[in-house]
């Protein structure tokens, strides 16, 4: 097992553009999709600013701000891939350790064109905030690396993924560190990352190491309900909604981006409630149909050609016709920072629930507030996937196997709970309900650092 001392961090004060590294050679220009391209810089700031705005509702200590504003560490690995050609090409790749004093570090892993240590650094602190929301004991972790993952076959993909875990070697661990699945990366991938860890890190305890990643296969120690669980979480935190605002969901129409793992499955499991998707923007385009399109079809057509684009069932159109669209609910379920001011100010509906992590931008939230429409935050809407992924990692640990019902009735009891503490936090002190749901995982968090004081 290797070392602890021999892995391979910066320090926590240092800056994406203090720490420059070589850019891979071989790594493609980036292709331009129908999205808004965010910047990682931006994000990061943004991120950073509604911590501040969060730690002010809460009153936090400014010991616990200064832990909290920076990573605990931040790994950069560059590593070689022969490809399928037979040339050798060079990865990027981050893991982003943000806090684990509620627990191992938890998150997701990004192959996009689009990542940078920057995203990362703020999708690993997004991350100790909703498990501290949602009372998993987990703390924060996002890593990633800069890949069109389209470009790669399947054999590149997993000797990319292989390659990647070796390099990230005792950093990561099952109760360390824990990966899974994010933008570009699937239940496959997580396989293969499992498979790679319990042969070269520990091969005594192989069985015991299953739960290093969650969103495994089921044949590969996944738990039923983990590839819907974002989406379900999604319409969990809508049904809540719903209730609290009168509002009738059997007929409602919905708009989604981006239409991977989150907004498909959100689309199909609202289907069943009788929601209608009226439109839907991803990265190869934008289509709309008022009449309705059928989510499994899309879902069928997407896995066939790679995007919306020409699917039959509906018209094309351009991107901003999709923000002008009208649709009771809208669900951002792409990249960051996709919903501007401007958006904001003219958007036609009646909830956005935040299904991608940080897709709107600074001053979104009040001007939608004083348009009278509501914003279920990223922390609390699309926490279902790292929920489920806790009750992956219990079973794993327990060598339990937990059917379906038991799954959903445990994630809706924890959506239940945390929609309605943020409800009731953002009542109490007249704040948004992205500052409560900050401020209450913050508080969580401060609480600990209050007990157990700090070492030494
Ligand atoms: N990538 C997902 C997220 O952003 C899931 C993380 C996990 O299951 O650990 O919440």
């Amino acid at each position: 097992m290797a070392d602890k001392s021999s892995k391979k961090t910066t320090t926590a004060d240092e800056t994406s553009t203090a720490a420059p590294t070589p850019t891979p050679a071989a790594t493609p220009a980036a292709p331009r999709p129908d999205h808004e391209a965010p910047s990682g810089a931006d994000f990061y700031q943004i991120h950073s600013t509604q911590l501040e705005q969060a730690f002010k509702v809460a009153n936090t200590p400014e010991r616990v701000r200064t832990i909290l504003r920076q990573p605990k560490n931040e790994l950069i690995t560059n590593f070689p891939v022969r490809m399928d050609d037979g040339s050798y090409r060079l990865f990027k790749g981050y893991r982003i350790q943000h806090n684990n004093i509620l627990g191992p570090f938890k998150g997701g892993l990004r192959y996009h064109w689009n990542v940078s240590l920057d995203e990362v650094k703020a999708l690993a602190a997004i991350m100790t905030y909703k498990c501290a929301l949602l009372e998993v004991p987990f703390g924060g972790g996002k890593g990633g690396i800069k890949v069109d993952a389209h470009t790669l076959s399947r054999d590149e993909m997993e000797r990319v993924t292989r390659r990647f875990t070796h390099a990230l070697g005792n950093n990561i661990g099952p109760d360390y560190d824990i990966p899974a699945p994010d933008m570009g990366t699937n239940s496959q991938v997580m396989n293969w990352m499992m498979d790679t860890y319990i042969n070269t890190v520990n091969t005594s305890q192989k069985n015991a190491n299953l739960a290093i990643v969650t969103g495994k296969t089921l044949s590969a120690g996944g738990t039923l309900g983990r590839t819907k669980a974002t989406g379900q979480g999604i319409v969990y935190c809508i049904q809540e909604w719903a209730a609290e605002r009168g509002f009738d969901l059997d007929g409602a129409t919905i708009a989604i981006q981006g239409f991977g793992n989150v907004g498909s499955h959100s689309a199909h499991i609202l289907s069943k409630h009788g929601c209608v998707l009226t439109a839907v923007n991803d990265h190869t385009g934008t289509i709309i149909n008022p009449q309705g399109i059928n989510p499994r079809k899309l879902m069928e057509w997407v896995e066939k050609h790679g995007g919306v684009k020409g699917y039959p069932g509906a018209e094309s159109v351009s991107r901003d016709a999709f923000w002008a669209a009208e649709a009771d609910i809208f669900i951002p379920a792409a990249l960051e920072l996709q919903i501007t001011p401007e958006i904001a100010r003219t958007i036609k509906t009646r909830v956005i629930v935040e299904g991608a992590n940080g897709p709107s931008h600074l001053g979104v939230d009040e001007i939608l507030e004083g348009r009278g429409i509501d914003m279920l935050p990223d922390l609390l809407a699309n926490a279902g996937g790292v929920v489920v992924s806790y009750f992956e990692w219990i079973q794993n640990k327990r060598f339990e196997s937990w059917d379906l019902e038991e799954v959903d009735a445990k994630l809706l009891a924890r959506m239940k709970k945390a929609y309605q503490g943020v409800r009731k936090f953002a009542a109490e002190h007249g704040c948004t309900r992205r500052q409560a749901a900050l401020a209450l995982a913050i508080n969580r968090i401060a609480r600990v650092y209050d007990d157990r004081g700090i070492f030494p």
